[in-house]
């Protein structure tokens, strides 16, 4: 759907910037329509980028040099929406005012805006103005010097929408592979995660080994405290988690109050030590509830013939297991 802005909003907006800047004269209300790197004041031999303060020193001396409104008339006025938030504005205009008392006049001033809008107004991002009765035959079309001026600025808001663009698109990747609450990886993530470790072992075996953890009596921890305290003691145990493993790991939030850990080339003997370490860290951890908080904990090593599903099955008896032999501990599958 084409979302580009209407020729009148982009005219009434560069009508509201004229009549600012040349019937107010106002140069900080005038500051206020235009973008914080304006360009093309001064149209002078190269395009140049202004911050919002210099473009206010420029309004200001314009105003200096002739203080009383500027009278406008605009003719041939054309607009066009380039994308849902920028649009070019062309057209001529002549000037009538007052310069050290005399009567003056600037007649047929061509002149280009890009507009864009920026939270939800339409702001002044580039100006060109020109005088082709003066500098240019009458019949000249758009002086070039312009029309470079115009794509100059319209490739950097490209150049800057594209960047603005690529961060975002990062931002939804880390977002699609997170858990919003605990910053760990999310499921989605660690299921591939694991099927990639799967695959890559049975090509260069090296042991594959699975780490399944569960918060020991979590319900209480909610019925005691209230669930926006169980989140918290949930982020507090990620983060002592993810303090503790390796980066080659890949830890994700499995479910509720459970945890997976995949361990690439660690042994059985390397998964129970690490296994224990992270047992310890929240058994020994004030959480400052009343509930002990504890983790029983799963130790699965993939064999030949495992699928994801067999691999986790076991690791998640093994959990079962610990949690049936008292909780607070580590067990193996067999
Ligand atoms: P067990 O030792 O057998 O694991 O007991 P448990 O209470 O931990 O197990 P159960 O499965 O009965 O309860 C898990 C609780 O975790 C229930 C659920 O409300 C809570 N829970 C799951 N996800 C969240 C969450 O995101 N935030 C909070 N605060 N609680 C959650
Ligand atoms: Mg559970
Ligand atoms: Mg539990």
């Amino acid at each position: 759907m084409d979302n580009s802005p209407t020729a009148e909003t982009l005219v009434s907006a560069a009508r509201l910037y004229f009549d600012t800047f040349l019937c107010h004269r106002d140069p900080k209300a005038s500051a206020a329509l235009a973008s914080n790197r304006i360009t093309g004041f001064g149209t002078g031999a190269r395009e140049r980028v202004y911050k919002v303060e210099q473009a206010l020193d420029l309004y200001r001396m314009d105003v200096e040099a002739i203080p009383g409104p500027i009278e406008y008339s605009i003719r041939n006025i054309q607009a066009q929406g380039l994308t849902d938030d920028t649009g070019v504005v062309l057209g001529e205009m002549d000037c009538h005012f007052f310069h050290l008392n005399q009567a003056a006049s600037l007649l047929n001033i061509r002149f280009t805006l890009v507009m864009r809008k920026l939270d939800g107004r339409w702001i002044l991002e580039h100006k060109h103005l020109s005088q082709p009765s003066q500098a240019h035959e009458e019949h000249e079309g758009y002086p070039l010097k312009e029309l470079e001026d115009r794509s100059q600025v319209l490739q950097r808001m490209v150049k800057e929408r594209t960047r603005e663009l690529e961060e975002t698109n990062r931002q939804m990747q880390r977002l699609a592979i997170t858990d919003v609450l605990t910053g760990l990886y999310n499921r989605m993530r660690t299921d591939e995660t694991l099927d990639v470790e799967i695959e890559r072992q049975k090509r260069y075996p090296a042991p594959l080994t699975l780490i399944l953890m569960d918060i020991d009596h979590f319900k209480a921890v909610n019925d005691g405290h209230g669930h926006n305290r169980g989140d918290e003691v949930l982020v507090e145990v990620s983060r002592l988690l993810s303090q503790r493993v390796r980066r080659t790991d890949c830890l994700g939030r499995w479910g509720g109050e459970e945890f997976l850990l995949v361990c690439p080339n660690t042994s059985l003997e390397s998964a129970r030590q690490l296994a224990d370490e992270l047992r310890r860290a929240v058994a020994y951890q004030n959480f400052g509830v009343e509930v002990d908080i504890t983790l029983s904990l799963g130790v699965a090593q993939y064999t030949a013939g495992d699928s994801r599903e067999s691999l986790l099955e076991r690791a998640d008896a093994a959990m079962y297991n610990a949690k049936q032999e008292g909780r607070n501990r580590v067990s193996f599958s067999p």
